[in-house]
């Protein structure tokens, strides 16, 4: 059978691959992104703190500070015509003596050489009179208010959207297994490699490797890596949505040797959130929390916001972080032309990502590629309904407009049937892939009440027996058929 050819092969589907997908869709390439998951963004960009960092706390000079700091820029104007939930909420880091006060001197200064603005450092009176829930042994902190928060997943599927609106193929539970080099020319010099996948073998000319946590695997299918991925996990803890109102803006202590960062943040939906912790693990795939990283991230909270109580906490998860070394590692390499790895996007790789799709189109035209612009480009489709966020008018005159707003299948989230339907017409098709578009099952229930109704709307939307319908795909069924007797 004839393989498809492509100009571009994207492996990995999590933010990275999504907003180098994006960036190449305003341009006239064929371009197909390969995810292995179900859906995007099941790798480690459903599992982080959402926050658009300033670049406050990346060294002058880092690929990754630059990054960082042209990717909020970028988040800030896709804002609108990507429909973001993207908040500015600021950034504060606490200072509680002369020495740590001296330190935010020297980063804000840093900060400054990177090309951040706005920075400030503020005092014990101004912290009294704008973060009132602060230690009050708190004596001054650094200032940042172009931080943010946003949801990540629904920030990959943004980007996704929009690049499959543009002409991107998006292929999902397809798992690349194997690269092969050609040899001479081969399709009159369009292609170079040959892709083969759980799904069927493909073509490109060029391959970009960014399969986070296994993109030193993605990469020794075509040479010897020239990077490792050093898995460092962080465990984070999610507080009721009753305690919103607990901090106004992002707190961070200044980093120690012993705490890099173990923050005050919240979600883009409301729940404050504390963590993460950093530490080496083995298992790429360990997402298990521990009662000493609940300790840990509780003392350093509570140091900055003492109300903080452990019996606030309504769920936690841990994310791990693809290390390859202090920076991002983004190169075309020389060894395999048409090959470019965009691995150890760890922290901020959320923000930096669509300043790396930038980077990676600079890299892929100087390697050859015609970037010629497309002379239309289609933006997202409608706006999504989230009955949570809406004021309640709003949200009445959608019932009135449609039932299926007024039938609510998630009470805690207050989650509609219009809703559920909307995020599978998107292309939901796990419980997960719901509860990431919508919300549904994310409340203090943890989905006892909704997920019955969830799996039955996702098997009669999808035409699907209910044994098929997952929480992250295959693996996690959770309805089985008991062979014997036939009976689900
Ligand atoms: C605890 C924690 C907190 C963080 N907080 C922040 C934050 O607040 N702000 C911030 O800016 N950054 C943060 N980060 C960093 C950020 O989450 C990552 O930099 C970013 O998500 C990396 O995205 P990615 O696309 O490179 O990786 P991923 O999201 O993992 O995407 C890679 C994808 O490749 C797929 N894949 C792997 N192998 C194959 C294959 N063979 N074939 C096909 N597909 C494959 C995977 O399934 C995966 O979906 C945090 C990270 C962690 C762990």
């Amino acid at each position: 059978m004839e393989k498809p050819v492509f100009e571009i092969v994207i492996v990995g589907g999590g933010v990275v691959g999504a907003a180098i997908a994006h960036e190449l869709s305003h341009y006239a390439l064929d371009v197909v992104l390969l995810e292995k998951e179900e859906e995007l963004s099941f790798g480690v960009s459903k599992a982080n703190s959402g926050i658009i960092h300033p670049g406050t706390q990346n060294p002058a000079g880092s690929l990754k500070g630059r990054l960082c700091v042209e990717g909020n820029r970028l988040i800030r104007e896709m804002s609108r015509p990507l429909d973001l939930d993207f908040k500015e909420v600021g950034e504060l880091i606490v200072a509680f003596d002369e020495m740590e006060t001296s330190q935010l001197w020297q980063m804000k200064m840093e900060a400054e050489l990177l090309g951040v603005s706005g920075l400030e450092v503020v005092s014990r009176g101004w912290l009294r009179d704008n973060e009132p829930n602060l230690n009050r042994d708190a004596v001054a902190a650094l200032y940042a208010p172009s931080a943010g928060i946003i949801s990540p997943y629904r920030f990959v599927y943004a980007l996704s959207e929009a690049a499959a609106l543009n002409g991107v193929e998006v292929r999902t539970s397809t798992k690349v297994e194997w690269i092969e080099q050609m040899q001479g020319d081969s399709e009159g010099g369009r292609a170079r490699f040959v892709v083969g996948t759980s799904a069927g073998e493909l073509m490109a000319r060029f391959v970009i490797n960014c399969a986070g946590l296994h993109a030193d695997d993605v990469a020794s299918m075509v040479a010897a890596p020239r990077f490792r991925i050093q898995p460092r996990k962080g465990e984070e803890y999610i507080l009721d949505k009753k305690r919103r109102y607990l901090t106004r803006h992002l707190l961070f202590p200044v980093p120690t040797p012993e705490s890099k960062g173990i923050l005050v943040t919240r979600t883009s939906d409301g729940n404050p959130m504390i963590g993460p912790t950093a530490y080496k693990v083995k298992d790429k795939e360990d997402l298990s929390t521990t009662d000493e990283g609940l300790r840990m991230v509780l003392q350093v909270a509570q140091r900055l916001v003492p109300a903080i109580d452990r019996a606030d906490i309504i769920a936690y998860f841990a994310g791990v972080r693809p290390v390859a070394g202090e920076d991002f590692f983004i190169e075309s390499d020389r060894r395999i032309p048409g090959f470019v790895n965009v691995a150890g996007i760890q922290s901020p790789g959320l923000t930096a990502a669509p300043a790396i799709g930038r980077d990676v189109a600079r890299l892929l035209e100087q390697s050859g590629v015609e970037f010629e612009r497309k002379p239309q480009r289609r933006s997202k489709r409608s706006r999504s309904i989230h009955l949570f966020s809406m004021p309640l008018q709003e949200a009445r005159r959608l019932v009135e407009a449609d039932a299926e707003c007024g039938e609510i299948v998630c009470r805690c989230e207050s989650v509609s049937l219009k809703e559920i339907k909307e995020a599978i017409a998107e292309g939901a098709r796990t419980l997960d892939g719901v509860k990431f578009r919508t919300r549904a099952g994310a409340g203090r229930c943890h989905g006892s009440f909704c997920t019955c109704r969830v799996m039955r709307v996702l098997a009669e939307e999808t035409d699907r027996p209910i044994t098929a319908i997952s929480k992250r795909g295959k693996g996690s069924e959770m309805v089985v058929e008991d062979r014997a007797d036939g009976r689900t």
